[in-house]
């Protein structure tokens, strides 16, 4: 690490479970971020300032009006641009490492490509259908997920560590055919209630990345700001999840 590089991330260095090893980590590993937009925005944000060595951006939509207020990563000047291009513009203004776009909906084999190519995923995308799929591939790939949502005032975080098999995996906690709920414009979603699960999620990557250890690996946290009230829950694997059944 040179001189410039150890006093950008100085702040991080202090900190006694990171220190410049956790940083070099950061600096060499690589992270899928699926989904850029109210969780996404802010994930690639703060992943690209903390030093992560490259990041892959995959989303497969334009950014729209209606984005603005919680998509940060985006100006009046990109819409109707792709999201993935928006992106690496504004990223790279900022000093990121190496980008890499996908601007599509990653599924099957691509998407299972994708993962094992990558020491990290954390799903920002929106639809059960994205989720299933990110959780399947990650736990045959035996990479860590880190899954954030967000609905109206309310949000949910955790993180499927393949070396926390007791705590099963996204599939464990949502039986199937789940309805595709509606879009955020929608159903509404306060738009710094996204960035506050967004820079947890982000700062759950960090930790997994720099081996700095989480409860998240094995339980579930949920957030209301409506109340205020965030708790804690121990996630068990479910014995019949068709995904962990198979895990490697
Ligand atoms: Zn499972």
């Amino acid at each position: 690490m040179d001189d410039a590089a150890l006093l950008r991330h100085s702040a991080h260095i202090f900190l006694p479970d990171m220190g410049v090893e956790g940083v070099s980590r950061l600096m060499r590993a690589r992270v899928l971020i699926v989904g850029l937009g109210g969780l996404g925005s802010v994930v690639a944000l703060y992943l690209a300032r903390s030093g992560v060595g490259e990041l892959v951006l995959a989303d497969p939509d334009t950014v729209a009006l209606s984005n603005l207020p919680r998509q940060i990563l985006y100006a009046d000047r990109h819409v109707g641009q792709a999201k993935t291009d928006a992106a690496r513009e504004s990223l790279a203004a900022l000093g990121a490492g190496r980008l890499r776009l996908c601007p599509e909906r990653l599924l099957g084999a691509r998407l299972a490509d994708e993962v094992a190519r990558v020491d990290l995923v954390c799903d920002a995308s929106d639809n059960f259908t994205t989720r299933f799929a990110i959780n399947e591939a990650c736990v045959r790939a035996a990479i860590p997920l880190v899954s954030a949502a967000v609905i109206r005032m309310a949000g949910q975080l955790l993180v499927v560590h393949p070396q926390e098999p007791a705590a099963g995996c996204y599939r464990c906690l949502y039986p199937e055919g789940l309805e595709e709920a509606e879009s955020c414009s929608e159903r509404g979603v306060l738009g710094p209630v996204a960035g506050t699960l967004a820079t947890l999620q982000a700062a759950e990557a960090i930790k997994v990345l720099a081996g700095i250890p989480t409860p998240l690996s094995r339980d579930l946290w949920v957030f209301d700001d409506a109340t205020l009230e965030s708790r804690r829950i121990r996630r068990r694997r479910d014995p019949d999840c068709p995904v962990c059944k198979t895990r490697p």
